[in-house]
């Protein structure tokens, strides 16, 4: 390590690689992980935040608890606009811990609701909604500024991530 860096929580080492093994300070890094449904991103994602003390964020939670208030609500899932507007509606607030998954929706925890085959069966109908979709990306960009702003780094776990969202 340089010795003007400060040592930190957040400073790790890479490794074992002779060439590797400069000290990084990963403290505010933004890592997009993007890939298909039951790739493993998750574990890798959740791993990668806890190894180098990063945020996570989870945007198929985010999809999936939309998708929750969507039945919750009636809504007719052929109708863009009323996807749109529940998007618009719904207060979504999750955990940024990658070792708490926590989602709820309106107050409600649904972390567990929304792994549910009444939400998996649908969820790519609601996310393909361009307005639904654009209010998600506009909240993640924001959890993504919050972590900054606090002088962390996080994990940002998806499938547009890279193209789109940062
Ligand atoms: O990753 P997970 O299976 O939980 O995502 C649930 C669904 O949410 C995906 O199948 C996809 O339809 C949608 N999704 C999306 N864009 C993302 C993350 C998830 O459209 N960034």
């Amino acid at each position: 390590m340089h010795p003007r860096e400060p040592a930190g929580p957040t400073a790790v080492r890479l490794g074992p690689h002779p060439h590797l093994e400069d000290t990084v300070t990963a403290a505010r890094a933004v890592v997009a992980v993007d890939g298909p449904s039951g790739s493993g991103k998750s574990s890798v994602s959740r791993g990668v935040a806890r190894a180098l003390g990063l945020r996570y964020l989870d945007t198929g939670a985010m999809y999936r608890a939309l998708t929750w208030a969507v039945l919750r609500d009636g809504v007719d899932l052929a109708d863009e606009r009323a996807v749109a507007a529940a998007a618009e509606r719904v207060v979504l607030e999750f955990s940024t811990d990658p070792d708490e998954s926590q989602i709820s929706v309106d107050g409600l925890d649904v972390s567990r609701a929304v792994r549910e085959e009444a939400v998996t069966s649908v969820v790519s109908t609601v996310s393909a909604v361009p307005r639904a979709r654009a209010v998600l990306v506009e909240r993640q960009r924001r959890a993504v500024r919050e972590a900054q702003a606090a002088g962390q780094g996080i994990v940002v776990e998806g499938r547009d991530i890279g193209s789109v969202v940062l």
